[in-house]
């Protein structure tokens, strides 16, 4: 399990900006934001990747978020805003503490920049992905 720059921040290690904190969620302004507001939304239980959460975690997290939007896009004046969630060095997960930013889209200049390189998927490639993740989730007890 991580012991993060983030488990310090639930610790009161670190000093941060709190928004909310609950028994199983906190959630702190990003120290870098990239639009004012820009909100980070983490589970006390210290996992790396979403993927290795708990469902109880997951779940208080899920019930939070949508009220944390709500609450941010408010005290922002503003009505778009992106949910980025990134797992993995290479995927730009800077700290390995699972964590939801809640980024507002005020205008086209703050924000979240998406680059969206999209093509068609193959038929034939289609059918053998779908069939290895529903073969990944039958082995998975829900
Ligand atoms: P990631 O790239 O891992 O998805 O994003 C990590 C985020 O955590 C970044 O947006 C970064 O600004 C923020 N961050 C990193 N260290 C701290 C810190 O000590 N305090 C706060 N409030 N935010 C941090």
């Amino acid at each position: 399990m991580a012991d993060s720059i983030f488990s310090k921040i639930i610790r009161g290690e670190i000093p941060c900006l709190k928004v909310y904190e609950d028994e199983k969620v906190f959630s702190f302004l990003d120290i870098n934001p990239i639009a004012p507001g820009h909100t980070l939304v983490i589970p006390k239980e210290p996992a790396e990747t979403l993927d290795q959460l708990s469902d109880e975690s997951a779940a208080a997290l899920g019930k939070i978020l949508p009220l944390l939007c709500r609450a941010v896009m408010k005290a922002t004046g503003t009505r778009q805003y992106n949910i980025l969630q990134n797992n993995g060095k290479g995927a730009h997960q800077a700290v390995a503490h699972v964590h939801f930013h809640i980024i507002p889209k005020p205008n086209s200049t703050e924000g979240l920049g998406i680059q969206w390189p999209t093509r068609p998927l193959p038929q034939e490639q289609g059918q053998e992905i779908l069939a290895k993740i529903r073969d990944a989730i039958a082995g998975t007890v829900i």
